[in-house]
């Protein structure tokens, strides 16, 4: 049984096909465009493909209330042309399948859960730090979406003594995304986090912020593993600073083995590596078989 994927992203769609156990048999690239070029390009790809199930991981904000008259739709992104579309709708018009919908980042924690670092976990947080920052969460097996799904890229948080940065999100100015997106390591320095040295001050304020993210899901969902995946966590000094600050900011009130002696098996890059998005996408087609 073949499950056709689609990681939807702002830059670029990542779309394939794959056995129902993840076993990736094609996967393709195109850049983020309009929907008119871009959804057709993607949906001349699976017309001859005989898929069982189609699932869409997409950035968001993204209506996922089933009965509401704009579910399935990429809601009031600011992402020109975007706003407004109906991405479930148009792939389900022209392929008849049945779709499993739902943010990029929910798609990533159901696959690290089915086959990647977080399998037989049921409370498991899937994060990406990247262009943009934003989460999924598993609970109880469960994925999360209550009034719309969790957007807690934008959480506000303590800045860094030493970061003067006004930040950039432009709904909050210097919420986790505004301070410690790649764009705003790139707004704050003129150039991208690649090109800053590893001992750079900038990768202690981004662990001092994303740790921040970290305790607050620690403290509120107990999730049993963290996955940080995105561009910016590439940065391989980046992951033993987000371990000590979470270690330092938590200041042992926790008092668990998986923080206190395992931390590094405990707050942990994708096992799926960057398939993490895509497999993501699988998984959520496979949950509507
Ligand atoms: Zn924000």
């Amino acid at each position: 049984m073949l499950i056709g994927g689609i990681e939807a992203g702002g830059t670029k769609f990542i779309y394939g096909i794959s056995t129902s156990e993840g076993e990736i048999i094609d996967k393709q690239t195109c850049s983020t465009e309009t929907p008119e070029m871009t959804l057709k390009t993607v949906v001349d790809y699976f017309m001859d493909k005989e898929i069982s199930a189609l699932g869409i991981g997409s950035f968001g904000p993204i209506d996922l209330k089933l009965g509401s008259p704009t579910y399935g739709y990429i809601t009031s992104t600011p992402k020109p042309y975007w706003g407004n579309t109906n991405i479930v709708g148009y792939f389900q018009e022209k392929l008849q399948v049945p779709i499993g919908f739902d943010t990029d980042v929910n798609g990533a924690i159901l696959a690290e859960s089915l086959w990647g670092s977080c399998k037989d976990l049921k409370n498991c947080c899937y994060i990406t730090i990247g262009t943009g920052i934003g989460g999924g969460i598993l609970v109880e097996n469960q994925l999360v979406h209550g009034i719309l799904h969790p957007e807690i890229g934008h959480i506000l948080v303590k800045q860094h003594k030493k970061d003067s940065f006004e930040g950039s999100c432009p709904f909050h100015q210097d919420c986790l995304e505004g301070l410690a997106s790649g764009p705003a390591i790139e707004k704050r320095w003129g150039c991208t986090g690649s090109q800053l040295p590893t001992n750079h001050i900038t990768w202690e304020f981004e662990a001092y912020y994303i740790a921040q993210l970290l305790v607050s899901l620690i403290l509120t969902v107990s999730p049993q593993r963290i996955v940080l995946g995105g561009g910016v966590m590439h940065q391989k000094q980046l992951l033993p600073l987000i371990h000590e600050q979470v270690k330092t900011l938590l200041n042992g009130y926790i008092k668990v083995p998986q923080i206190l002696n395992d931390i590094k098996d405990y707050i942990v890059s994708p096992s799926l590596e960057d398939n993490a998005g895509f497999l993501g996408a699988i998984a959520l087609g496979k949950s509507v078989i």
